[in-house]
């Protein structure tokens, strides 16, 4: 796959962006090294100090003209008015929101109604919450939306799938067009909250894990893994950690490369066609926490990537264990009963898996009978590529005050070990969670909990 083109254009303040072409419309896309093709939709990408100057140009470039709708909230809405008004001509859209914003039928509603005939595209001014709320209102009103990220929190951005609270309950919304253009200035995100970076570094420190999961996947059989789009994340990942090792969270280099890891995820999910990339075992993990928590509480214990950072200090942890597992011989049984017992847990909580359980249990048939079958597809030299800055990644969770304790998480010991062991349930994948379970070993992988 051929190096993106990418350009470095100075401003008069010596600030300087990389702007990116990812894409031309009509333009066929060449089939990759892996033998597929990985068409990407969004066009522009551009980050770094004084991105945002680019906005008349990416409209250009993709054919944006007539009047927008800028949405934002409270937090977005003087940067909107400063910064944004004189670039585009735009009506805007606050949310009327003191606290955040819900993502709920109410705020689409009312959003939805915003997008007059008169609205030609709309630009989401915000993180997480105005770009989902965003997503989903262009794609219902058949508009296109580019995004103005303020905060580099979470690896949302450039997907197509968005999650909307529906009666309480976190909805995935998928198959959405995801947004044609990202600006990510890093001079806006200078004064995004400390929460939100630590949030994002564990949502990009999760892509390690998710990728070997992907990759784990390909050797037993059951998924198609590429190794250039992983390739794409990399790099992002080894200038993410080389600028960590070099200055502060508050760096421009620093938030530009945690910002591209998080951009590009979305790009990587656009070319494989699902989360594959971005998502494994320590999403699920965090899918678990947050499920949990809305069933019984009606929030999150944390933010996304806060989450996604404990589970990802789990799975590592339990890779390490599989790796010390494949070099013994020793008999394979996946613990049925204990699946089954699983559903009533979630029933429990008002939350019917048995589908999900049944389908889970059905693919779990093709677990190998021993290890030493399980050898000869999961090749340990395959996966240790994945977790070779691992001492480089878990630095990171004393630096930036990671967490990886359930109460760092705003968890309770038991609902920690929950997340830990239910999070095997809600895919139809094979994760290193199962691989433990059939050894028998997931007991012991979660004794260091105690210790917390
Ligand atoms: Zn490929
Ligand atoms: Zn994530």
């Amino acid at each position: 796959m051929k190096r993106p083109k990418t350009r470095q254009r100075p401003n008069p303040t010596k600030e300087s962006f990389r702007s990116e072409i990812l894409s031309v419309p009509g333009r066929a896309t060449k089939p990759c090294a892996c033998g597929k093709t990985h068409p990407i939709t969004t066009r522009r990408l551009v980050t770094g100090p004084g991105a945002l100057a680019s906005l008349p140009g990416v409209l250009a470039a993709c054919g944006l003209s007539g009047k927008a709708l800028a949405v934002y909230d409270r937090n977005t809405a003087r940067l909107a008015r400063k910064a944004i008004a004189p670039l585009v001509d735009a009506e805007c859209f606050l949310f009327p929101d003191r606290g955040a914003v819900p993502c709920d039928r109410k705020s689409l509603g009312r959003l939805e109604e915003a997008i007059h005939p008169g609205i030609r595209f709309v630009i989401a001014v915000g993180s997480g919450t105005i770009n989902d709320l965003v997503k989903i209102a262009a794609a219902g009103k058949n508009r296109p939306y580019l995004v103005i990220a303020t905060a580099p929190s979470m690896d949302g951005y450039l997907s197509a799938n968005a999650a909307v609270l529906v009666d309480g309950v976190k909805t995935a919304v998928t198959g959405l067009a995801p947004a044609v253009a990202a600006i990510a200035d890093t001079r806006l995100f200078r004064t995004a909250p400390e929460k939100m970076i630590r949030a994002g570094i564990g949502d990009a420190l999760g892509k390690y894990v998710a990728n070997a999961e992907w990759r784990m996947g390909e050797l037993l059989g059951l998924e198609s893994f590429c190794p250039e789009i992983w390739k794409r994340i990399r790099r992002e990942l080894d200038a993410l950690l080389d600028a960590a090792s070099r200055g502060g969270s508050r760096s421009d280099a620093f938030l530009e490369a945690l910002m591209r890891t998080l951009l590009v995820t979305g790009i990587a999910m656009q070319m494989s066609g699902n989360s594959l990339p971005a998502s494994g075992a320590e999403h699920h993990i965090s899918h678990v926490m947050e499920m949990r928590g809305y069933a019984s509480k009606g929030h999150a214990p944390s933010l996304h990537g806060l989450q996604v950072a404990f589970g990802t200090w789990w799975a590592i942890g339990f890779y390490e264990r599989l790796f010390d597992l494949l070099g013994e011989d020793r008999p394979l049984r996946v613990p049925a009963g204990l699946y089954n017992s699983h559903r009533k847990d979630w029933k429990g909580l008002g939350i019917d898996l048995d589908g999900a359980i049944s389908k889970k249990l059905a693919l779990l048939e093709k677990v190998p009978a021993t290890t030493a079958l399980l050898r000869r597809k999961v090749d340990p030299a395959a996966l240790r590529p994945f977790f070779a800055d691992r001492k480089r990644i878990l630095s990171l969770y004393r630096r930036f005050a990671l967490p990886n304790t359930p109460r760092a998480c705003g968890l309770t010991m038991e609902e920690a070990r929950f997340a830990l062991t239910h999070a095997s349930d809600l895919r139809p994948r094979i994760t290193v969670i199962d691989l433990l379970y059939a050894a028998g070993e997931m007991e012991d992988a979660l004794k260091p909990l105690k210790k917390t």
